[in-house]
C-alpha cells in the first residue's frame, strides 16, 4: 500500500493517518513533522525551512523532496508508506512519480479529504497537540484527557492559518486534477467525527 493522503491544513489528514498507517502496518511519513523535528534539532535544513514554515509559506520544494527521498529509502519504507503532507505542489508530484518509478514502485493511490474552508480556520486555531503523545485534539469538538501536556501550533494562529489556506489554493489545489488525470484519485467528505471519515477511506480505498 503506497497511499498520498492530501487536503487542505487541518483537514484531519494527520489525525486519519496515524489510524491508517496502523490498520495497513506501514510507516506514516509527514514532511510538516519532519521539518519541525529538524527545527527542534536546530539542523540545517530545520533553520532553513523555519522562516517559510512561520510565514505560512511552503518550504522550498528542493529541500522538501530531498527529505522524502531519504526517507523512502529507509527500510520500513519497503513495504509501503502512507505519505501525509506532501506532495504540495505539482513539481512535488512529478518528483515523487519519479522516484518511486526508479525504485518500481509506483503509488497505490491519492486520498483528498474534504473540508469546506469556513471549517478550516476554527479547526486549526482550536486544535492542540499533546506533546507526550503527539496526539490531536480539538478543543471543543475533541477534548484532551486533562493529563495531556498540550503544544498550540505556532503556524496554528489565525492570521498564518489564514496564509496557509491560501497557499493551499493557489498551489496544492493543483493535485487534483493532476491525479485525477492518473485515476489515483479518491475523494472523501471530511466533516463528521473521525470515526466515520475513517470508514469513509476504508471504503475509498477498497473501491
Ligand atoms: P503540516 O504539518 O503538514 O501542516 O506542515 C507545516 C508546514 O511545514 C507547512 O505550512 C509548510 O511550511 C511546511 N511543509 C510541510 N510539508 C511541506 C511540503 N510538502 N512542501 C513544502 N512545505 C511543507
Amino acid at each position: 500500500m503506497r497511499l498520498v493522503l492530501l487536503g487542505p491544513p487541518a483537514s484531519g489528514k494527520g489525525t486519519q493517518a496515524v489510524g491508517l498507517a496502523e490498520a495497513h502496518g506501514i510507516p506514516k511519513i509527514s514532511t510538516g513533522d519532519m521539518l519541525r523535528a529538524h527545527k527542534a534539532q536546530g539542523t540545517e535544513l530545520g533553520r532553513r525551512a523555519a522562516e517559510y514554515m512561520s510565514a505560512g509559506k511552503l518550504v522550498p520544494d528542493e529541500l522538501v523532496i530531498a527529505m522524502v527521498d531519504e526517507r523512502l529509502g529507509q527500510p520500513d519504507a519497503a513495504t509501503g508508506f502512507l505519505l501525509d503532507g506532501f506532495p504540495r505542489t505539482v513539481p512535488q508530484a512529478e518528483a515523487l512519480a519519479a522516484l518511486l518509478e526508479r525504485r518500481g514502485t509506483p503509488l497505490t493511490a491519492a486520498l483528498q479529504i474534504d473540508v469546506p474552508r469556513e471549517l478550516l480556520v476554527e479547526r486549526a486555531t482550536l486544535r492542540r497537540t499533546d506533546k507526550r503523545t503527539g496526539r490531536i485534539y480539538h478543543l471543543k469538538y475533541s477534548p484532551p484527557p486533562p493529563d495531556a501536556e498540550l503544544e498550540h501550533r505556532a503556524d496554528d494562529q489565525e492570521a498564518t492559518v489564514v496564509r496557509r489556506l491560501d497557499e493551499y489554493d493557489a498551489l496544492t489545489a493543483a493535485l487534483l486534477p493532476y491525479y485525477q488525470a492518473k485515476g489515483l484519485l479518491r475523494r472523501v467528505e471530511g466533516v463528521g467525527s473521525p470515526a466515520e471519515i475513517a470508514e469513509r477511506i476504508r471504503s475509498a480505498i477498497a473501491g
